[in-house]
């Protein structure tokens, strides 16, 4: 089955065919990391996350680069508010930003490469864009590249030659469509820079937001690569900056596949920051939503479409995801004798709806029907005493096939916890304590009874320990 995808360079839907056969280098537009992330930016995070799965699940290697940008104006901005040197302030909300991607089951990234630590490659890139021709310093000293010279700028963003001021100069990193302008490359210092800023072939300064993206994607996927990612709001000037820096520089076609994210809403306005209409994921885990629910709901809508977040939807994602886990212990508990056939015709086709919907382009919400569909039909034969332990264990292991993609769904995580009873639990307990207390003989002895009652421990560092059924 072909996977397709809606890419924005060419606005419609496309067959996916990556540079290298089984082989995917994707960049995805990473934190500023001035803040903690809201579960707007997580969306689009859980998006490039939902993609990367699809990915692997229909069997390409993937390579994805995710940067943190640890300087631009906001960082500067807040750093100096903070009164904190600016590697203290922003090493914190990396910190943040890891520990949030791993409670929302976000697959970790092969690269996570920071800014400051690719100033020097900036600075090439931009030299080359000045030996050919596209950047030049300005009396402000600033460094700028001249939209003019680069007859394709606009075409991501769909902007007319005639929106475009060439010559009129903007250095804010962000900016909005009405004031199209050369931008900036390398920023010459200021006072509001304080003691941030490198030395470079046109004075001390430090990067443009754009160009910090060009050179970390070409450091570690080259200068021609399959997908590109961020959220609506990186289309214009972000990636069409980005687009043109690249282009101009390494003299080609940059990038395969752009995939955009819709905003995620609150009542009807896009959760930014800069509004003040956001939840941190960590507001929502303090008022007792666990990263799963929340994945839940960011993933039930298709990524090109509008997600309105509401308190329902999560209420909604509890319950549901409390049925799952009922339907996975109910068919953990079904001993009937049997082969399996009274449901192998519904795993098929649910395993099927499941691929086809990610196959077009990444149809979320129809991949997620083929999950009810298919847990409808189990709990139904169960209901009547017609699934055998083959069938339920065959309905299992769809849904640890559908959890590759899905990613929260937790198959086994009842069954690890629930079938300990707790009498063995205790046991281990009272193990741990007498091997703290180096009472060894006691310890064995406890071994051997929690062996009788048919479970097997195993000894990790610092004190931990495993429980297994033998
Ligand atoms: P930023 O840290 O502002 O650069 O944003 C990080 C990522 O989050 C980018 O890919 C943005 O496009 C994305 N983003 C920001 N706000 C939202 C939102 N409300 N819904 C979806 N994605 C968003
Ligand atoms: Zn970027």
């Amino acid at each position: 089955m072909e996977l397709r995808f809606f890419n924005t360079l060419e606005r419609r839907v496309m067959p996916f065919h990556p540079l290298v056969p089984g082989e995917v280098g994707m960049y995805t537009c990473g934190p500023t990391v001035y803040n903690f992330a809201h579960i707007g930016n997580f969306r689009a995070y859980v998006f490039e996350d939902v993609l990367r799965r699809t990915l692997e699940f229909f069997g390409y290697r993937v390579r994805q680069v995710m940067n943190l940008t640890d300087v631009d104006d906001k960082t500067i901005r807040d750093s100096r508010a903070a009164g904190l040197p600016l590697r203290e302030f922003t090493a914190k909300y990396k910190e943040a930003f890891f520990e949030d991607i791993r409670s929302l089951f976000i697959e970790p990234a092969e690269v996570y490469p920071a800014a400051t630590d690719h100033i020097a490659q900036m600075i090439e890139l931009i030299e080359v864009l000045m030996q050919r021709g596209y950047a030049y310093q300005s009396e402000d000293k600033c460094v700028y590249f001249s939209i003019d010279k680069f007859p394709d700028y606009g075409r991501l963003a769909r902007i007319d030659r005639e929106n475009q001021r060439a010559g009129v100069r903007i250095n804010a990193d962000e900016y909005a469509k009405d004031s199209v302008a050369d931008f900036a490359l390398w920023k010459a210092w200021d006072e509001a820079d304080g003691d941030v800023g490198w030395e470079s072939p046109w004075g001390r300064g430090r990067p443009g937001w754009h160009i910090e993206c060009s050179a970390m994607s070409c450091e570690y996927l080259g200068h021609h690569f399959d997908i590109h990612t961020g959220g609506v709001d990186n289309m214009f000037p972000h990636h069409e900056d980005e687009i043109a820096q690249s282009e101009a520089a390494f003299g080609g076609k940059w990038v395969n596949y752009w995939l955009h994210c819709e905003h995620l809403m609150l009542n009807g306005e896009k959760m930014s920051k800069s509004l003040g209409n956001f939840y941190t994921l960590r507001d929502l885990r303090a008022k007792g939503w666990s990263g799963r629910e929340i994945r839940w709901v960011l993933i039930g809508a298709h990524y090109r479409k509008k997600l309105n977040f509401t308190f329902d939807a999560l209420e909604q994602s509890r319950e549901t995801l409390a049925r799952f886990d009922a339907m996975f212990q109910r068919m953990r508990e079904i001993e009937a004798h049997g082969d399996g056939a009274e449901i192998a015709a519904a795993v098929t086709a649910a395993l099927g709806h499941f691929r086809s919907a990610l196959a077009d382009d990444l149809n979320t919400a129809a991949a997620i029907a083929a999950l009810f569909e298919l847990s409808k039909t189990a709990n139904k034969l169960a209901d009547s005493g017609t699934l055998s332990a083959a069938g339920a264990g065959s309905v299992l292991a769809a849904f640890r096939e559908f959890d590759r993609v899905i990613g929260c769904l937790e198959v086994d995580r009842v069954r690890a916890g629930a079938a300990i009873p707790a009498e063995v639990t205790a046991l281990a307990e009272q193990r741990a304590a007498a091997r703290k207390a180096r009472n060894f003989a006691e310890s064995d002895r406890l071994r051997d009874e929690i062996a009788r009652l048919g479970f097997t421990i195993e000894d990790a560092p610092g004190g931990a320990y495993r429980l297994k059924k033998c």
